[in-house]
């Protein structure tokens, strides 16, 4: 009776702070994140406010949920995790395909040193901005399009993380990415594999396979 009457009213900030801090306790600290930044900035910042009003609540649990247009806002622990295999940096650049809600952009934004997100939808790359701008990131350069291509296939990064799923490895974004750099991408049909690509000093490409994901395909043109 209780549980349903508290369920019937609003949570107030604090709600929310409390669901965010057992997600980050349950869900991030609770498996294998361990970088200290990461962990903080996914205290911090309030994951409820990119999700659509009705699902407020639901925006702490372990899970991803849909954002419109059919695509997603990923599961808290697949935003942390694929964060800290980037090797987070604030002297680094980073280039995102996938804005989406703006979430992961947001956690991005307060680990490196600048963001170029690209979002093929732009109403979603519209929200995502004017609630970004709202929260006072100053670092974010926004992009509508195919990410494969924009912000331009000259321009190389330190960080690359694809937030939507093609079938098989683009060859063309291991040339987007500086030497040292990493890149972190789910490659695959319905189930994908979360594969870490690693640049090293000379050039040469790596790849690892990490663990099986399910992010909603990577569109083209
Ligand atoms: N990181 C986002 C994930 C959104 S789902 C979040 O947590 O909210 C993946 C997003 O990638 C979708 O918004 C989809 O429209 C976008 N997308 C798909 N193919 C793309 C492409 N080729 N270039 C840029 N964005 C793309």
């Amino acid at each position: 009776m209780m549980g349903l009457f508290s369920k019937s009213k609003d949570w107030t900030d604090e709600d929310f702070r409390r669901a965010r801090l057992n997600m980050v306790n349950n869900q991030i600290v609770g498996r294998d994140v361990k970088n200290p930044e990461v962990i903080e900035a996914m205290e911090r910042i309030p994951r409820h406010l990119f999700v659509e009003e009705n699902q407020r609540r639901e925006a702490y649990d372990d899970n991803p949920l849909p954002i419109g247009y059919g695509q997603t806002i990923s599961q808290p622990y697949v935003v942390a995790s694929m964060t800290e295999h980037l090797i987070p940096s604030k002297d680094k650049t980073v280039l995102e395909i996938g804005t989406g809600s703006g979430y992961q952009t947001a956690v991005l934004a307060e680990l490196f040193a600048c963001i170029d997100t690209v979002e093929f939808v732009e109403q979603l790359s519209k929200s995502a901005r004017i609630l970004l701008d709202r929260m006072g990131y100053t670092n974010i350069t926004y992009h509508v399009g195919d990410g494969l291509v924009i912000p331009g296939p000259d321009i190389k990064f330190d960080a690359i993380i694809v937030t939507a799923a093609p079938e098989t490895f683009p060859q063309t974004l291991a040339e987007r990415l500086n030497p040292g750099g990493r890149l972190i991408i789910p490659v695959g049909g319905s189930v994908q594999d979360l594969e870490l690509v690693s640049k090293d000093p000379k050039g040469g490409v790596s790849f690892k396979t990490l663990y099986p994901v399910r992010f909603v395909p990577l569109r083209s043109d």
